[in-house]
């Protein structure tokens, strides 16, 4: 990748919504500017909430993507897919991708999102469990799971949440193993717990305290001719499902600037105008943590409609302008009059 003649490089990591917004507000602030976008994906931008679709069997991955291929040339925005970045030097303002290949930018936005998190007690049972942070995972997840099928879902955040309502709606069965990170990223006091777990029972979903069942102690492969999975729990009891899916919430996808010199506490840690610690560079989205002086803290904002705006606030600075980051939507989780959980997360356009 060379400089445009007479514009700035600016690099976005990640093809998400947030690096999407932040490359679209960037070609439009600096018509000169060479806009790059560099993903790990091999699908240009997709929406995932959109995702849960494929239990409905909408299968074709072009009915998720959200611009035609042409979007891109007609607003010359560079793509490079299948390019993990590997490394930042802030100091030379260089990227370094997994396959050694160098890019050089005059200013980075870091969109990189965050991946699905699993407790260290059950990462060793990883490989029998199905994610669902990806259109390939979404599609080899609803493959493994037969018509009217039992999915058991462990953790309980709102992506799963929203999950568990197509499969409900799809008649599948779905069993909730509840935990601490059930309704994440909402902040839910005690006394609002009971009556949102019946919420979910009202919905269809069986719920399972797992620590009401001491926690789970294995996950096994069910044996032949019955479900293809097993949850074991320390009490003894033990659940039979067609696939069993984790839904702990995100962990910041941050590995590649921890030798950058660019502070990080879980996510990238960045002032109100989105700018990290090391000049040029900015966050957006799900990796980053926000500098919030009502809370005196950094804390994370999520949903589609925080992360679109960070990534369009982010572009417009990265541009010239210096304004503050307002947080773009309602966080509290409601039950609807229908007696169902509503949550703000689940909005999206
Ligand atoms: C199935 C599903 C359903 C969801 N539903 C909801 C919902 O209902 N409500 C809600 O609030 N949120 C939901 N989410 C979460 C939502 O998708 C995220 O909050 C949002 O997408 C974050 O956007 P982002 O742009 O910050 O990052 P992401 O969308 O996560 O995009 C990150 C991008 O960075 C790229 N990347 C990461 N690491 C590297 C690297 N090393 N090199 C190069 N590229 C890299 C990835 O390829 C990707 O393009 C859902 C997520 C999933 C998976």
């Amino acid at each position: 990748m060379t400089k445009a003649k007479n514009g700035r490089h600016h690099v976005v990591i990640g093809s998400g919504v947030a690096g999407s917004q932040a490359a679209e507000t960037l070609r439009a602030r600096e018509p000169d500017a060479r806009v790059s976008i560099l993903t790990l994906s091999s699908l240009l931008f997709y929406n995932r909430y959109d995702l849960p679709k494929v239990f409905r069997g909408h299968r074709d991955w072009r009915e998720f993507l959200a611009y035609p291929a042409e979007y891109y040339r007609d607003h010359r925005i560079e793509v490079r897919r299948c390019s993990r970045v590997a490394g930042v030097d802030a100091t030379r303002r260089a990227i370094t991708l997994e396959h050694k290949e160098e890019i050089r930018f005059d200013t980075l936005l870091v969109a990189s999102g965050g991946r699905g998190y699993v407790p260290e007690e059950l990462s060793e049972f990883r490989p029998l469990m199905h994610p669902f942070s990806s259109y390939t995972e979404a599609v080899t997840a609803a493959a493994a799971v037969p018509e009217r099928g039992h999915v058991i879902m462990l953790g309980g955040d709102m992506i799963g949440l929203d999950l568990a309502r197509t499969l409900i709606d799809t008649r599948y069965r779905v069993t909730l193993v509840a935990g601490a990170q059930t309704f994440w990223p909402h902040e839910v006091a005690e006394d609002e717990r009971p009556g949102l777990i019946a919420a979910l029972e009202s919905m269809g979903i069986e719920v399972i305290e797992a620590a009401d069942a001491g926690g789970i102690a294995s996950i096994e492969r069910g044996a032949k001719g019955l479900s293809a999975r097993r949850v074991l729990f320390r009490d003894g009891t033990e659940l039979h499902g067609d696939a069993v899916m984790p839904f702990f919430g995100l962990s910041p996808s941050v590995e590649f600037m921890l030798g950058s010199g660019t502070d990080i506490e879980r996510g990238l840690l960045v002032n109100p105008a989105l700018r990290t610690t090391s000049e040029g560079i900015y966050a957006a989205g799900d990796v980053c943590q926000i500098w919030s002086d009502a809370d005196k803290r950094y804390r994370f904002y999520y949903g589609w409609k925080n992360v679109r705006a960070m990534g369009d606030l982010a572009a417009r600075n990265i541009a010239g302008d210096d304004d503050p980051w307002v947080p773009a939507q309602d966080e509290k989780l409601h039950i609807g009059s229908d007696g169902k959980i509503q949550s703000p997360f689940w909005e999206y356009e």
